[in-house]
Parts: C-alpha cells; structure tokens; sequence
C-alpha cells in the first residue's frame, strides 16, 4: 500500500490509473527525494511496486548496483527543486526493469505556503513515443489527401526503378470550376483508389502536387505504350460523384530509367513527355526520347509553370560569398535564384530567366528577388558582418521599366534595408547598351547609394571609351577568363580596372591555384566553388580555408 495515498483524491487515482503515461510522485523529504505513488502504468513499465513507497533513489537503484542512475535521478529532482520550475528531458533513462524510459517532464508541486512538498514526474512511455514516431514517419510520406505515397519518399526511397509515368488530369481547371473544389478532392482520392487497386506489389504510386501523379514501375517494360494505355483507360472510366457521372481523361508521359540519370532528371523527363502528350492533343501518351528535340516542348511547360511560381512558392535563393582580400571578410553575397518547378526538381536559371525575360514574367520575379534578398540581409550580417552587401542580378528587361528606380526604392523602404547594402549586377551587354537613357539611371542609382557590378566582364563588346564612361564601381572578371588564366590577359584586365579606379572581382575560383595567381596580380575580392558553392541562407558556412581578421 502505498503509504500517502490518502492524499491522492479517488478519482485522480483512477485517472492516473487510465493513463498510458507513467507518473510518479516523490515527496521531498531532507532535500531527499522518497516515493510517494506510482500509477499503474508505472508500477508495470518500472517494477517501482507499493513496496518501495517511502524509499529515495539511492535506496531503490543500490539494491540493484545502479548507483549512479540514482545519482542522474537525484540530480534531475534537486534541479527542479532549486529552479522551482519544471524541466524536460529526452535523454530516456534505465528503468530499475532494464527497461527505457521515454520523454519526461517533472514539475514542482506548491503547497499553500508556496513550498514544494513534492515533485510529479510524467513519463511518455517507450511504446507511446514509438507509436509517435510510426505516425510522423507516416505523414512524412504520405500524401494527406489521397494517402498515397509522396515526392519526399520517391526521392529518399526510390532509387533505380525501370520505368516512371507521370499523368496528370486534362482540363483540371474546367472540372474544378464545374464541380466545386470538394468534389475535385474527391475525385483525387477515388484515382488514388482505383491507382492502389490496380497496381501491386511492382508499382509504387504517388501523389505529386496537385493533380499529378506517378506510378513508378520496378518491373521491365516491354512495351510501356501498352502500360500506359492501361492507366489511360482506367482513368477513362466513369467516376460517380453526388448521383453524377463524371468522365476524366488524363495525358501520360513516360520515360525509362538508366544507370546514368539520376531520379531528378528521370522526373524532367517524364514531365517533358507529359508536356508532349499534351501539346498533341488530350487522352494521349508521349515516351521520352533521348535524341528528340524538345526545346520547345520545355519552353511552352515553362512559359506555363513560371506563371505560377510566385503564388506556388516554388522560388528559393542561394546565396554565395564574396570574399574581400583586403578587407580579409566577407564583402558580399550574390544572390542566386532557384526555381524548384513543382517543387519536383531544379531548373537552372540560365534555362528560365530568358523565358520569364520573353514573357514579362522577370518583372514580379525580380521584385520578388529583391524583395527577399532585404529581407534575409540581416541574417546575412549576422553570419558575416555588418559590411556585408548582398548583390542582386538585374536583368536588362527590370532596367528598362520606366519605374525602376521608384519600384526598388520602394521595396527598400518597406523592407527597412538601405541601397548602400545593395550592390546591383548587370551583365556587360546590358551596361554597354550606353544609352543616354541608360546612362543617367546608372547615374541616379548610384547617387541613391546602389553600388553597380558589370557581370561577365569581358564576353561582351564592350569598348574601353565606353567602360570609361560609364557610372559604376565594379567589374566581375567573367569566369570564362579565370578558367583560361592567362596571365597577361588577367593583368590587363585588372591594371585597366585599376586606372578606372574601379573594383575587380574574380567570379568562378575553383581551385587553390587560381586564388594564388589572382591574388597576385592584384585582384581585390574572390567569388567561386573553392571560396564556397552558393548555398541556402541557413548554411552559410564558416569558411575556415581563407584568412579572417578580427
Ligand atoms: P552569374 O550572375 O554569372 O552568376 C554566377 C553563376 O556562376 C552562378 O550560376 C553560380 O552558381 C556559378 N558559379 C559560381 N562559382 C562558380 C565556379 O567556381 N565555377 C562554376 N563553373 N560556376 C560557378 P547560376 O546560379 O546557375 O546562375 C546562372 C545565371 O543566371 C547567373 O549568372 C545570372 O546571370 C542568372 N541569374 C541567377 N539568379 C538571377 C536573378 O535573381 N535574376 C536574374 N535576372 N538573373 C539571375
Ligand atoms: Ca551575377
Ligand atoms: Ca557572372
């Protein structure tokens, strides 16, 4: 019997009793801490049976030569009782059993005078946390709507399959308007139904986003057209919703995997099929093909998905350091835009940015890249420094708006963040259009406290009568030239830079040597792999190969 346990209220012991959690109470007695009740759960999980009531830490674990898990115990209890507050801890500890205990949290109990009398600790039992843990492993790869299989598991658990095919439904949009969101819903889940019905242990499928989906086949096929014209008409036969029959036809695309691809790139190419199959009219299947050319099958997806990108959050930006020789610091990060289509795989900025240039788009992405940019600049000084800049690409199409200037102050001001933190990179070809036009932007940009870069320095044209003229502060030797190293071709370069008073950056230092040679000829600031890969805000990293001052 447990001898306080006329303290304990009937029902709170029943209450204890009905819990999956173990609970303990000790009283404190001489700073001492003896047990006072155990629930049921307790009892089972610990062995701590009515018998040891009364009994301290020392007392119960000595019997079983485990001093020092007394000792850890001890010291958790005074810890609360010095503190006066609760405290959690994870670590799980060694039951007298043999058992482990799960997550733990002890509290004071007050009495009337405000002093403990007694501490309650509240285990999360092993099996519970277990279970916890099976359940978030679930719905990290699961798909909550359909309860298919999701991205995040194709890409850590899905290696070398034989074939991928992405379908997704045509005239998404239509049915949506017609049917109302909900039915949309639930049509998903009836194709995710008949997908988990027809195709066994061969197949995974899954849920990408939206409305596509992809059944991942580990088994050979001979002809995968056929394949396809089995999920083709699977999803061709009617769905019953609220007493209606609804007809769907979907699009397939189709691609084989190799040894030499990788999931990402599979899915690129399942996604272009698909786009194909499309493009040629609906309820049609497309097989990717190694040698077709499929430039403007790629364009028409992406003039597509960029459209939705903003809305989609589907951008990201990587940022990659600058480093200063002089200053022996960090002087800038250049921002550097990802686009994560579908949040499925990459696609690189040399690929989009001229597509969001044709269609107009670059104008709201910019914005929306300048716009992140002021805001993660403060973490970006917290890393690095408050000298630290962050360079922004300007596209030529965002100089050519009347309002740019107005625009970017703008967003400056609502972003609380100050032009002399922003260095702007326009490419040679844009800045030696040398409009008078262009000219007096650059001019007041610079009187606003922007600092200008020419990027790429040296593929362009550019003449030096026209360099000379013009307002800006930097040039980023392109790294076609660093690649090369040419020395005379180098010092030219940086000795013109030097009598223009202008700043120079190397771009694209990718080993150890070509940071020596730079550095001796003078180069002043360093951008390239071996300084750092440009890399997400929250990694920026130490850079212990280069030299700091303090
Ligand atoms: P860029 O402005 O010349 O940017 C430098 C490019 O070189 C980046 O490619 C960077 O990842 C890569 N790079 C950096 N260090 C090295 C190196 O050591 N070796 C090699 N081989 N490459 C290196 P990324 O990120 O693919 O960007 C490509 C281009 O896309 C950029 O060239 C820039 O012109 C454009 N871009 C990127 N972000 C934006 C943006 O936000 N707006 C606009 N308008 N253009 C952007
Ligand atoms: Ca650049
Ligand atoms: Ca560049």
């Amino acid at each position: 019997m447990n001898n306080e346990d006329s303290l304990i209220h009937p029902l709170l012991k029943l209450a204890f009793d009905a819990m999956e959690d173990l609970v303990y109470i000790m009283a404190v007695q001489d700073r001492q801490f003896v047990y006072c009740y155990v629930n049921r759960e307790a009892e089972v999980s610990s062995g701590i049976t009515p018998d040891y009531m009364g009994k301290n830490f020392f007392e119960l674990y000595s019997e079983r030569n485990q001093y020092e898990m007394a000792q850890y115990l001890h010291n958790k209890y005074s810890k609360v009782l010095a503190q006066a507050q609760s405290i959690r801890f994870d670590e799980g500890h060694l039951l007298p059993t043999g058992a482990l205990s799960g997550d733990s949290i002890i509290s004071p109990i007050f009495d009337e005078n405000k002093i403990i009398t007694h501490l309650i600790c509240v285990t999360r039992s092993y099996n519970e946390r277990h279970r916890y843990e099976e359940k978030m492993q679930y719905y990290a790869y699961h798909d909550e709507l359909t309860q298919l299989l999701n991205r995040r598991f194709l890409y850590e658990f899905v290696s070398s399959p034989a074939y991928l095919f992405m379908f997704d439904i045509d005239n998404l949009k239509y049915l949506n308007d017609t049917l109302g969101l909900e039915s949309g819903d639930a049509l998903l889940v009836e194709i995710a139904g008949r997908l988990k019905r027809n195709f066994g242990s061969d197949y995974i499928s899954i849920r990408m986003s939206g409305d596509e989906f992809l059944i991942v086949s580990n088994r050979e096929q001979e002809h995968p057209e056929k394949m396809a014209q089995i999920i083709i008409s699977l999803m061709n036969e009617p769905f019953t919703f609220q007493n209606r029959q609804i007809k769907i036809s979907i699009s397939v695309g189709i691609t084989a995997f190799s040894e030499d691809i990788n999931i990402s790139v599979a899915l690129r190419r399942a996604d272009i099929a698909l786009y194909h199959a499309k493009t040629s009219g609906r309820n049609k299947y497309h097989v990717f093909c190694e040698t077709t050319q499929y430039e403007q099958v790629v364009r028409f997806g992406y003039e597509l998905a960029l459209n939705s990108c903003l809305e989609k959050e589907e951008l990201h930006l990587l940022y990659q350091p600058i480093y200063g020789n002089k200053q022996k610091q960090v002087v800038a990060v250049e921002a550097l835009l990802r686009w994560h289509k579908d949040n499925k795989y990459m696609v690189s900025p040399a690929d989009f940015i001229p597509v969001a240039e044709e269609t107009g788009l670059i104008i709201p992405i910019g914005e929306w890249v300048i716009r992140q940019a002021c805001r993660d600049l403060s973490i970006v000084q917290a890393k690095y420094g408050m000298q630290t800049k962050i360079a922004i690409n300007i596209s030529r199409i965002q100089l050519s708006e009347s309002d740019f200037i107005e625009r970017i102050n703008q967003i400056l001001k609502e972003e609380n963040v100050q032009p002399h933190y922003i260095d702007l990179e326009i490419t040679e070809s844009v800045a030696m259009i040398d409009t008078v036009s262009e000219h007096s932007l650059l001019l007041k940009l610079r009187e606003q406290g922007y600092t200008i870069s020419i990027d790429d320095f040296g593929t362009g044209y550019s003449s030096l009568s026209t360099l000379t003229r013009l307002p800006i502060d930097t040039i980023k030797i392109d790294r076609s030239f660093v690649a090369q190293m040419n020395p005379a071709v180098l010092k030219a370069l940086i000795a013109m830079a030097e009598a223009l008073q202008l700043h120079v950056i190397a771009e694209g230092i990718e080993e150890a040597d070509q940071w020596h040679q730079l550095l001796a000829l003078g180069c002043d600031d360093f951008q390239g792999y071996w300084i750092s890969y440009p890399m997400p805000l929250e990694k920026l990293p130490d850079l212990p190969h280069l030299p700091f001052s303090v």
